[in-house]
Order: structure tokens, then C-alpha cells, then sequence
């Protein structure tokens, strides 16, 4: 398993991520509030279970919430990123042994694997398959103006779908990515976490 750093890298390489960095010392976090703070180990697949995931909205909460963090056991560093609106989604390749790699798409966040609700479809995929993704969810309403609320931008999210089902033509090796959540909104769409599985 990569660390959340590598596996930003390399989504960014295809799809749009969050700016991040990586920071050693409280000093080197740069004060644009608010901000994300992130556990950098590779101890943790979860690093919500460990409250490795800090939302810092002044230079007070980033003192005590940096020192918390890079006192837990196995964190030697701290990923900085920018905090993003919106819904969260989540998107996976998977390896499978019969039928090559496939792509998985739902709702994302900490609930994600609590909800099951998902798609998946054989890489690589067009912009039909990708309509056809979105329109499986059973929550679909939440990206679509759900109440009052503005429809993400949907042709992004195709976008990104499609290019995620690209990825697997280009490196064969890879054994698994998930990406939860990417945060989309009407404007926007950034991956915020990944973990990537190369063989
Ligand atoms: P985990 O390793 O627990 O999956 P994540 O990086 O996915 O950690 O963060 C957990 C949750 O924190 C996300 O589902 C999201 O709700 C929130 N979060 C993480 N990064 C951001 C961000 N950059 N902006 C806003 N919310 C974020
Ligand atoms: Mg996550």
C-alpha cells in the first residue's frame, strides 16, 4: 500500500486532486485557513479511526491539532490540504482475475462502506457507461438538486469517471485504487484521500 502522498500523486496525474503538501514542522504549514490536516503512516488503512483527520480553522486549532497528530504512534509526518465543499463520492479499480480490471462508483465518505450503494462496470468505460453508473445509485438524487441544493457538475463527473477507467490500459500492474472521497460540487470536482495498490 502506497502512502496518501504517493497515491495523491498519482491520481493527480489523471484526474484533478486537492492541493496538498507535506509538512515536518508546525512552521512549514502555511496559514490559509481553513486547512486539512492528515496523518502521513502507513500503519492505518482508516485515518478517521485514529481521529487522523483534522479540520483547522485558526492558528490556535493548527498548533494543538498538529502536535496531536505527530504525537500518535507510527506518524512521522502531516499531509496539508486544502478543505473542500461538497458531495462525497467514492470511485475504485479493482484487478479481477477473470475479467480484468473493473471500476466502481457510488456514494463516498465515511458512510461509504456502511451504504454499499455502488456501481461497477469493466474498464474502460464511455460517456454512456458513465451516465449509466450515476444512474444506478440509489441516492442519484444527491447529485442531482437534492432539496434546493444546486446538481454537481455532472459532465466533470463523467469526465472523471471515464479517465479513471483509463488508468488500468496504461498500468496494467495496478492491483487496486480507492479513491474516497472525491468532493464534487457544482463547479468543481478534487480527489481529497487515495490509496493506491501497485503490484
Ligand atoms: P480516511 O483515511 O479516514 O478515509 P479521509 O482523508 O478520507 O480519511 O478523510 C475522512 C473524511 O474527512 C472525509 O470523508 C471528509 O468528510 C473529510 N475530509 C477529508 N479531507 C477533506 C478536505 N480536504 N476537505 C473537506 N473535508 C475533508
Ligand atoms: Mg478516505
Amino acid at each position: 500500500m502506497r502512502t496518501i502522498e504517493d497515491s495523491l500523486e498519482f491520481v493527480g496525474r489523471f484526474v484533478p486532486v486537492a492541493k496538498s503538501y507535506i509538512a515536518r514542522r508546525l512552521d512549514e504549514v502555511k496559514p490559509e485557513f481553513p486547512l486539512v490536516l492528515k496523518i502521513v503512516s502507513q500503519r492505518f488503512v482508516h485515518k478517521t479511526e485514529v481521529m487522523g483527520v483534522r479540520i483547522v480553522n485558526n492558528q490556535e486549532e493548527l498548533g494543538k491539532n498538529f502536535d496531536e497528530l505527530k504525537r500518535i504512534k507510527g506518524v512521522n509526518a502531516v499531509l496539508v490540504q486544502e478543505f473542500v465543499k461538497g458531495t462525497e463520492l467514492i470511485v475504485g479499480l479493482k484487478q479481477d482475475a477473470s475479467f480484468g480490471h473493473a471500476i466502481m462508483f457510488g456514494v463516498g465518505g465515511i458512510m461509504a462502506e456502511l451504504l454499499k450503494d455502488v456501481s461497477f462496470r469493466i474498464c474502460p468505460i464511455t460517456d454512456k457507461d458513465a451516465q449509466s453508473m450515476i444512474d444506478d445509485l440509489k441516492a442519484k438524487d444527491l447529485l442531482t438538486g437534492f432539496r434546493g441544493q444546486k446538481p454537481v457538475n455532472l459532465r466533470l463527473l463523467k469526465r472523471i469517471l471515464i479517465r479513471i477507467s483509463e488508468i488500468p490500459g496504461k498500468y496494467p500492474d495496478l492491483k487496486e485504487l480507492d479513491i474516497n472521497p472525491l468532493v464534487i460540487n457544482d463547479k468543481d470536482a478534487l480527489v481529497v484521500d487515495a490509496r493506491l495498490e501497485l503490484c
